[in-house]
């Protein structure tokens, strides 16, 4: 099974495709967390995206798709989930491209809608768990929220170390994540109308509003 999920930062996308995820028995390939494991461990690939990311810029195109498309190759038999990929027309169309070439069949496209303000509040409330990036914690969500010990605020599911992304607090770098994911010209918009007129996969598209288990019901009720 291979599923591509599209959403706004903020619209749950993340939670969504780790239960996704768990359901399939697929691997959840994430290109921001990619480039997060680049950062951490000091690679070149890595310090050449930082700059890009800080700010809310797109990584280039040249750095993105083959390290994207590397990935997916090395779960070509397991199945895949993929987040955060394509965000633009250009990596719908490479990616459309590379799946043809590979042999790969898309099964299904996930879309999360939801209001700009409403995902903006959202992202800053967000927070990461140092041992596995699959779980959700948010200071603002009673069914995800951190819990406290030893006057600390940390992760939910195994107690982790918590932290919220830089990007995550800066008004001016989620503005533009959203600028790029609400343009319907060349944006990730634009690719998710790329792969609804392609026709081949089911596209779902839910709305990102409601609680977490209600987005999951409305999903998995509609998944193949
Ligand atoms: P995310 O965790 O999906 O919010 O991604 C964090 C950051 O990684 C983004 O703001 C971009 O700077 C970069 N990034 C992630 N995916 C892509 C992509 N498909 N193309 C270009 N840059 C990306």
């Amino acid at each position: 099974m291979n599923i591509l999920t599209f959403g706004p930062n903020g619209s749950g996308k993340g939670t969504q495709g780790a239960i996704i995820k768990e359901k399939y028995g697929i691997d959840h390939i994430e290109s921001g967390a990619i480039f997060r494991e680049h950062i951490k461990g000091g690679t070149e690939l890595g310090k050449k995206a930082k700059e890009y990311i800080d700010r809310g810029d797109l990584v280039p195109d040249e750095i993105t798709i083959p390290m994207v498309l590397e990935t997916l190759g090395k779960s070509k038999e397991k199945g895949w989930l993929l987040d955060g990929f394509p965000r633009s027309l250009a990596q719908a169309e490479a990616l459309d491209k590379a799946l043809k070439e590979a042999d790969m069949k898309l099964d299904c496209v996930v879309e999360i809608m939801l209001d700009r303000q409403i995902a903006k509040d959202r992202i800053m409330g967000r927070r990461l768990c140092a041992n596995d990036n699959n779980h959700p914690n948010h200071i603002a969500f009673d069914a995800i929220k951190p819990v406290e010990k030893d006057g600390k605020l940390v992760c939910r599911v195994c107690g982790g170390e918590l932290s919220a992304r830089a990007d995550d607090q800066d008004e001016g770098a989620i503005n533009k994540r959203h600028d790029i994911y609400y343009d319907e010209t060349t944006g990730t918009m634009a690719a998710v109308n790329y792969f609804k007129n392609l026709g081949g996969a089911p596209v779902i598209s839910v709305d990102g509003s409601k609680n977490i288990k209600e987005v999951s019901a409305d999903i998995m009720g509609q998944l193949p």
